[in-house]
């Protein structure tokens, strides 16, 4: 593997910027040789500055549903930042959505814009707060929902005071989501959840039924706000809220990622209880209400909405998993597989079922020599353009390095 201009990237890129590359996109925890920069992107591929093409699993952490530099969904931008896109006042684009999200979600009845996932979860939390002008916030231990004061995963520049009024539960666990709760008692605020446990390195749990209703239930009874945080998971788990195929509907849900298909766009959405609330805080950004990502995210919800992308993208996630248990099989390589299939978390273990990070590292480097991206510890992502053949060639890679670490 060629590593010249990357390595050369890398190293102005330290001079110039802290850290090089700061946050989710360093490739610091990963192998040397990952590539930290990309010269172009197409659908399922990824190509570095040393020329080799990657098959994508990562799809930017997410954004990518319908794969990179999607045409109809391109030229809708285009369009629409030839005729207005940032302005002193919004376009058309944003009321379309907003009545599209309505339709589209079932526990949406209002939605407000913004630019990332955490913008719209710290928009959730100042709603929830002012709802009953209550203190108390329950989040799940080792949950994500973004980078700033209240909830970056690590605390430097932050002061224990920004996180004075949350309480922790166990994800899945009722009785620990019921504790929380009786420990806020009359101050709880909200409760927030993920769609399914998606924690980096743990292994990924779908929501389990008792669960999810005690947060329901619990947010009733104390009149409080449910919080899905969808950011991740909207629309790759379902064509509605993620939590919709267990019938568990919450007050605020946030969105971001995969909405405009990679143009930068994240929403909170709400239902009418929590429309009061949310007209009374005072939130905005420069560039929250810019037309053209709107425009796309409307071409991207009549994808999701005539498209079978939901269906194929399962289906590629399945071949694959399908095809690394036969692998891990046939090599004794313990390779750890969770996650909903178009999310999945890949990882190798020990052989008394713990992680193995330095292999779980490895398998990731060994990929890239044939032209493969997978992530070594965080869930990676699926989208539309990944094909048959993609899965083919990325099961053969799989099969090469694993033969080889099994041995
Ligand atoms: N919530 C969840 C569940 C996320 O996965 C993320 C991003 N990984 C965020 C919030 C924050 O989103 P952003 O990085 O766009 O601020």
């Amino acid at each position: 593997m060629k590593e010249e201009r990357n390595k050369e990237l890398l190293e102005r890129a330290g001079k110039v910027i802290p850290n090089g590359v700061y946050g989710h996109m360093s490739v610091g925890n990963q192998s040397p040789r990952t590539p930290q920069f990309y010269a172009r992107a197409k659908g399922a591929y990824l190509w570095d500055y040393d020329g080799q093409r990657y098959i994508d699993y990562m799809c930017a952490f997410g954004p990518q549903l319908f794969g990179y530099g999607h045409e109809e969904i391109d030229a809708a931008f285009i369009n629409q930042l030839r005729e207005v896109d940032i302005a002193t006042a919004p376009s058309a684009r944003m009321v379309e959505l907003a009545e599209a999200y309505a339709k589209q979600i079932t526990h949406c009845d209002w939605s407000m814009f913004c630019k990332n996932g955490t913008d719209a979860t710290s928009m959730a939390l100042m709603v929830a707060r002012h709802y009953r002008q209550k203190r108390k916030v329950l989040i799940a231990s080792g949950a994500y929902h973004g980078a700033t004061t209240w909830c970056s995963p690590v605390a430097h520049g932050t002061l224990p005071e920004d996180r004075a009024h949350f309480i922790h539960y166990e994800y899945n666990n009722a009785e620990s989501l019921r504790a929380a709760v009786a420990e806020a008692g009359d101050d709880l605020a909200a409760i927030f959840a993920t769609p399914h446990k998606h924690d980096i390195i743990a292994t990924q749990e779908p929501p389990d039924l008792d669960y999810a209703r005690a947060a329901r239930a619990a947010c009733d009874e104390h009149d409080a706000l449910l919080i899905l945080d969808d950011v991740r998971g909207g629309f790759r788990i379902a064509r509605d809220c993620s939590w919709q195929a267990i019938d568990v509907a919450p007050d605020l849900s946030t969105w971001g990622k995969a909405l405009a298909n990679g143009h930068a766009l994240s929403c909170l959405m709400g239902s009418d209880k929590a429309k009061a609330a949310a007209s009374e805080i005072f939130v905005t950004g420069s560039f929250w209400m810019a037309a053209a990502p709107m425009a796309a995210a409307l071409k991207t919800l009549e994808l999701i909405q005539s498209t079978d992308y939901l269906e194929h993208t399962i289906a590629m996630g399945q071949a694959l998993r399908n095809g690394l248990e036969g692998i891990a099989k046939e090599t004794g390589l313990a390779i750890s597989q969770s996650g909903p299939a178009q999310m999945p978390l890949i990882m190798i273990n020990k052989e008394d079922g713990r992680r193995d990070m330095k292999l779980s590292l490895a398998f990731a480097d060994q990929l890239l020599e044939h032209g493969i991206l997978f992530h070594p510890y965080h869930n990676m992502f699926f989208s539309n353009a990944i094909s048959d053949s993609d899965i083919d060639q990325t099961l053969s890679a799989c099969q090469k390095v694993a033969r080889a670490m099994g041995q």
